[in-house]
């Protein structure tokens, strides 16, 4: 564990964007080693994963047991596949990740990892087997290899830098000064938002989780960049259970299925040619999308 020395606005800053992000909430807990209310049973064992299937079973949850959240949401999602949550803003997409990560307990129902229900198991090895990549990747005020090596314990040069290049960071590092030594971080080179981005598709690749969690960007990124991280992200994906939570439609087009949340209830799933066909909700927001990108060329 590292030691944590910085200071407190640095904290602060970084709690103000864990707000919106799951991934850096992820994060967050590890620095300070505290987690929500959620402890283990004494009876916890291991978590077992053969493939890393995910099933919500009529799940429902609310922050506040007087205002729910989600309603009866079922989802299968098979070893391997990937799944993209879409839907209007608030409409419950992040809060489905942080259940799954069991930074809270469902209220009712049941989340299961190839069939062991996430309350059952330590919540060191349910965070072991889910890789997640933040929106917004808080880099450490350190080398770029050190913030890369974070993903694993012992992890060999050699390890980071097959790592980075499955990341496509891997030539840019190169090309620096002093390669993978280079400071980065407030004190150090600042990096552009791809770049961090990178880093933490790379660290996470690094980790080499049997599930993955995405937590896709809202910046916009230009879209020379945003495609060489979606080829990344993709990469990072292969052989993987793939949860994506897409503020873009753009990037989810190819997921295995799409499953449209609003309000918190699924309302729609399919393949995007099946949903497009359907001219329901999700017809509805690709069309506005669409627009919006026409607008914006
Ligand atoms: P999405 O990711 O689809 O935009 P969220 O899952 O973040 O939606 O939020 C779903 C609902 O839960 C929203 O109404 C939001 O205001 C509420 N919410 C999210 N996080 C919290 C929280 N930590 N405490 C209380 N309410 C929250
Ligand atoms: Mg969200």
């Amino acid at each position: 564990m590292i030691q944590i020395t910085m200071p407190l606005n640095f904290l602060g800053t970084v709690y103000r964007e864990i707000r919106q992000s799951l991934v850096d909430m992820a994060h967050m807990f590890d620095l300070l080693e505290q987690r929500p209310d959620v402890t283990d049973d004494p009876d916890a064992k291991d978590l077992k994963v053969d493939g890393g299937s995910v099933r919500f079973r009529d799940v429902s949850f609310g922050y506040d047991p007087e205002r729910p959240i989600l309603h009866g949401v079922s989802l299968d999602v098979a070893a391997g596949e990937t799944v993209a949550l879409v839907g209007p803003s608030g409409s419950g997409k992040s809060t489905i990740g942080r259940l799954l990560f069991r930074f809270y307990d469902v209220s009712g129902g049941a989340l299961e990892i190839d069939g062991q229900d996430v309350r059952s198991v330590t919540q060191k090895s349910l965070h072991g087997a889910i890789g997640v990549v933040p929106q917004d990747t808080v880099l450490f005020n350190d080398t770029i290899g050190y913030n890369i090596a974070y993903g694993r314990d012992g992890a060999t040069q050699a390890d980071i830098e097959a790592a980075a290049q499955a990341a496509q960071i891997h030539a840019f590092i190169e090309g620096l000064p002093e390669g993978y030594d280079t400071q980065v971080g407030e004190r150090g080179l600042k990096l552009s938002g791809g770049e961090k981005q990178r880093v933490g598709i790379a660290r996470t690749l690094l980790k080499d989780p049997p599930i993955l969690l995405l937590d896709e960007a809202t910046s916009a990124l230009d879209t020379e960049t945003e495609r060489d991280i979606q080829d990344a992200l993709r990469r990072a994906g292969e052989g993987r259970t793939v949860i994506t939570i897409a503020h873009r439609l753009s990037t989810v087009a190819d997921a295995d299925r799409i499953v449209v949340l609003e309000d918190g209830r699924i309302v729609e799933e399919g393949t995007h040619a099946e949903l497009l066909a359907r001219e329901g909700r999700y017809a509805g927001l690709w069309a506005r999308q669409a627009s919006e990108r026409e607008r914006a060329a």
